[in-house]
């Protein structure tokens, strides 16, 4: 069906009724958001018809593309046989045939898996799950987390506790439970200091929670691959838990299907979402290792039972889709145009982007890219400016602050790739270079 009416028309309706996650409503009308009509390929698509490359793959969600044939296909099939069933003490065949093609990737140890619908519901439960697995132990005190400067894990209130400040976590400053807070990433001690501090509260720490390789939230920080060892070396020798935050990095977004790949770490409890269904459906899940799971075992309604579960967790639909999706990444060598994008791009960036006076820095992991700008002051708003100009010629892109984040579908070609630095080059120049102050 066509839309009726124009983009402000649509806009007006929208603000009328909508309220928009990360966005100051007062001044979202003034802000030319994109009503997104359909999507294809690579491409949104809003009410005027204008085509947009998807560059930030639908805030990082989205790995194969839009609307392509063998997901849409393997929604349509499971809804003949019923889109959904508790996972509240019954099964359902789509989840049991997901979990064990799961099982054979994931580096996790004889894994379980607890379905849920949100990243930030995933680290919740594995939150519960590294503090109850204590208590179930008989060792008490284990009430803390290490968690890292800069993290981001969520915003429900367990998630905001592990994240760092900012991200508009610190007005819940009063309801965030303490945790013991790593340097960032950036600190040229984050690990030595980590590993330092998890020697000397092993025997407080519930578990030890990171977002292996990058931090994207915070920008695309980079973590030292042989510091992640280390890290994961020193839970071992301590006997603390380590649990990872894949929600961002998995499903093949750095290089390999999962980014603890790369430093070699096996987690206790790792957390995934975001491209689990390829960008389809909301679907997360906390991946528990064997010996994690074991400690839940006991009497039937015992104490030692985890007492949380979600409505829609383990929904069918997103199962089922989610299988296909693990299916085609294989099928289709998707880590390796990860691999072959990601090379190309940075040196595009290279190139193009990174010796640009307006420039900062340049971080690239796989197809995690972030481009910080050094505006030379405060409230200049260049992120925001340089992402607006990109979205005016067709790539929509969009900031953390003053990093423009580029995150492009998997599944992304050579020409798009050219496609997006060359606009991102002209949309500095044109906003950064103008004076300094890109009005
Ligand atoms: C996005 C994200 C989350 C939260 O996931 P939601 O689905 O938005 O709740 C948690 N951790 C990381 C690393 C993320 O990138």
């Amino acid at each position: 069906m066509t839309p009726v009416g124009s983009s402000s028309q649509w806009i007006e309706r929208d603000a009328a009724v909508v309220w928009h996650g990360f966005t100051q409503m007062a001044t979202f009308e003034s802000n030319a958001p994109l009503i997104v009509e359909r999507a294809e390929g690579r491409e949104l698509i809003d009410v005027n018809g204008r085509h947009y490359l998807d560059a930030i793959s639908s805030l990082w969600v989205t790995t194969l593309g839009h609307r392509v044939p063998e997901l849409d296909d393997a929604i349509i099939q499971q809804l003949a046989r019923g889109a959904h069933s508790t996972l509240l003490g019954n099964g359902n065949t789509i989840v049991i045939e997901l979990s064990e093609a799961l099982a054979r990737v994931v580096p996790v140890d004889a894994p379980h898996f607890l379905y849920a619908s949100d990243g930030a519901s995933a680290v919740e439960q594995a939150l519960k799950i590294a503090f109850q697995y204590w208590v179930n132990r008989g060792e008490s005190g284990h009430t803390t987390f290490l968690a890292f400067g800069g993290a981001y894990h969520g915003d429900t209130i367990g998630a905001l506790s592990l994240g760092d400040d900012g991200f508009g976590a610190d007005v819940f400053a009063p309801l965030r439970f303490p945790v013991l807070r790593a340097p960032a990433f950036d600190a040229p001690d984050c690990f030595d200091t980590a590993i330092r501090m998890i020697d000397a509260h092993a025997h407080e720490i519930a578990a030890v929670v990171i977002e292996p390789s990058v931090q994207a939230a915070a920008g695309m920080q980079l973590a030292d691959p042989d510091g992640l060892a280390r890290l994961g070396a020193a839970c071992t020798a301590n006997g603390t838990l380590l649990m990872c935050d894949e929600i961002a990095t998995g499903f093949g977004r750095t290089g390999t299907l999962f980014a603890c790949e790369q430093a070699g770490i096996r987690p206790d409890l790792m957390c995934l979402g975001k491209g689990l269904t390829a960008g389809y459906l909301p679907m997360s899940v906390t991946v528990a290792s064997g010996p994690v799971f074991d400690a839940f075992l006991g009497d039937d309604l015992g104490a030692r039972t985890l007492y949380h579960g979600h409505s829609y967790g383990g929904n069918a639909l997103a199962a089922a889709v989610a299988l296909r999706h693990l299916e085609l990444i294989e099928a289709w060598d998707v880590l390796a145009n990860v691999r072959e994008r990601s090379d190309e791009l940075a040196g595009l960036l290279h190139d193009r982007i990174a010796s640009k006076p307006a420039v900062r820095d340049v971080r690239l992991r796989g197809l995690m890219g972030g481009v910080e700008l050094a505006p030379p002051s405060d409230g200049l708003r260049w992120g925001r400016k340089v992402s607006a100009a990109s979205v005016e010629r067709g790539v929509l892109l969009r900031p953390i602050g003053d990093t423009v984040v580029l995150m492009p579908p998997l599944t992304i070609t050579s020409p798009e790739l050219h496609q997006i630095v060359h606009t991102l080059a002209e949309s500095i120049d044109e906003v950064c270079e103008a004076g300094g102050n890109g009005a």
